[in-house]
């Protein structure tokens, strides 16, 4: 068989630990068989992070810019204990903050759904993807503990020294806590840029709530920001997709989401997305069948798994104990990456190969071959745990069948 072609390059990050591991056995088991790869290789493992003083991240992300696609491995974000473990230079700092940083994008996670592993809410059939506002509000904040009898105002100061002032309260016999907090509208238009734009690219619905009925001027400019710029440059790009765009409060939202059937985008605020993304991510069952997706306002899309670099699993590995490691999120970012690239590139065999090497993975999980995380949720009959490698052949197997 002919090896598929590529016409430009993919970003390739590597990362650490199992998830690195993983990484070599999807390229040499399921891609490079059928691919004839073109990739700008980046090793964003600890080692060379340290080697090169972070740089490599910086060159990384440029590149991302550059090209438009790029798949991530999981990476250590190192704590006190990873500075002893690996000698470091520096407590480097996150590689996806320094990422998303560049990028300014936005974080879309979804999870993959397979017959057998029923979600805690049973009636969620497809995925719900949640986008989470990354800048600003409490996770920017300024506040204070205060003592009886304190007067707390607001007080803004224009270009020009003018002073506006507000009463927040006046603390009478007991005293309390005051909270600052900021957004920018930039920030609010960039963030609603990438979610019109994915739900246009996923053909999906968007959801999007605030509490504006409480917070008139805070919430209500967020819901005011995504509704000015749906109007004026998505309105007529949705109709066309027969795609929606929806508003409601944060209640009402969390009310809906809970008797949804599932299969559209939540666009959240900065803690919602915090709180819900980790509620979803519970509910359909397993954090390693969770892909996310960066997207930037610019459209550019690096792909990883939401999952970290399984530690526990690869300390067992290098004392050459067997592991059983899921490798699905790890996969789908490649499917992700490639597929993208494929259709940015105008190449319908690349997309139709991440299609099939998608169905192949499920296909083999539904046929009852999964790793040990997932043998313990499923509920079919015939089921069999294998091994990490074992499983990537399998996959491999019913691919081969597929074509
Ligand atoms: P983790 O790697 O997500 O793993 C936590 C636990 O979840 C594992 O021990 C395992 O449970 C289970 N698990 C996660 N992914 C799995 C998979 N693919 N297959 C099977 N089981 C899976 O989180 P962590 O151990 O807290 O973090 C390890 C390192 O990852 C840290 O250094 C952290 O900085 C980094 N991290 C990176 C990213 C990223 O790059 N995006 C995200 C999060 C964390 P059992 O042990 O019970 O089997
Ligand atoms: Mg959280």
């Amino acid at each position: 068989m002919e090896k598929i072609k590529m016409t430009t390059p993919l970003v390739e990050m590597d990362g650490d630990e199992m998830t690195r591991i993983i990484w070599k056995m999807i390229k040499d088991i399921l891609i490079l068989p059928y691919v004839d790869l073109k990739s700008e290789y980046y090793d964003l493992g600890l080692e060379y992070r340290n080697e090169t003083n972070d740089k490599v991240i910086f060159d990384s992300a440029y590149a991302t810019k550059k090209y438009g696609v790029a798949v991530k491995c999981a990476t250590i974000t190192p704590n006190a204990d990873r500075v002893k473990e690996y000698n470091l230079k520096e407590m480097w700092k996150s590689p996806n903050g320094t990422i998303r940083a560049i990028l300014d994008g936005t974080v879309f996670r979804a999870p993959i759904i397979v017959k057998g592993i029923t979600p805690y809410i049973p009636t969620w059939t497809k995925p719900i993807t949640i986008a989470r506002h990354a800048y600003g509000d409490v996770y920017k904040n300024t506040e204070m503990q205060v003592e009886a009898g304190s007067k707390c105002e607001l007080v803004c100061t224009d270009k020009d020294g003018n002073e506006i002032r507000q009463t927040i309260h006046e603390f009478g016999e007991s005293g309390g806590i005051i909270q600052g907090l900021h957004n920018i509208d930039q920030s609010i238009g960039s963030f609603a840029r990438c979610c019109f734009n994915y739900a246009l690219d996923t053909k999906q619905d968007i959801w999007f709530a605030t509490k504006d009925t409480i917070s008139k001027k805070y919430d209500h400019r967020f819901k005011d920001i995504f509704n000015e710029i749906f109007e004026a440059e998505y309105k007529e790009k949705f109709d066309a997709a027969g795609i929606e765009y929806f508003y409601t409060l944060i209640d009402d939202a969390v009310a809906r989401v809970v008797r949804s059937e599932g299969g559209y985008i939540w666009a959240c605020k900065n803690y919602d997305g915090d709180v819900m993304s980790d509620m979803v991510a519970t509910a359909y069952g397993s954090l390693a069948m969770m892909t996310s997706v960066l997207v930037s306002p610019d459209g550019t899309y690096e792909y990883e798994a939401a999952h970290g670099t399984v530690q526990r699993h690869y300390y067992k590995h290098l004392k050459g104990e067997e592991t059983s490691t899921n490798s699905v999120a790890t996969l789908f970012a490649w499917t992700g990456a490639l597929r993208k690239r494929g259709e940015l590139d105008g190449l319908s065999d690349l997309v139709n190969f991440a299609d099939n090497l998608e169905k192949a993975t499920i296909k083999t999980i539904e046929d009852g071959i999964m790793t040990g995380d997932l043998y313990l949720l499923s509920n079919l009959e015939n089921k069999k745990k294998v091994n990490t490698e074992e499983f990537l052949l399998a996959v491999g197997d019913t691919l081969k069948a597929m074509l």
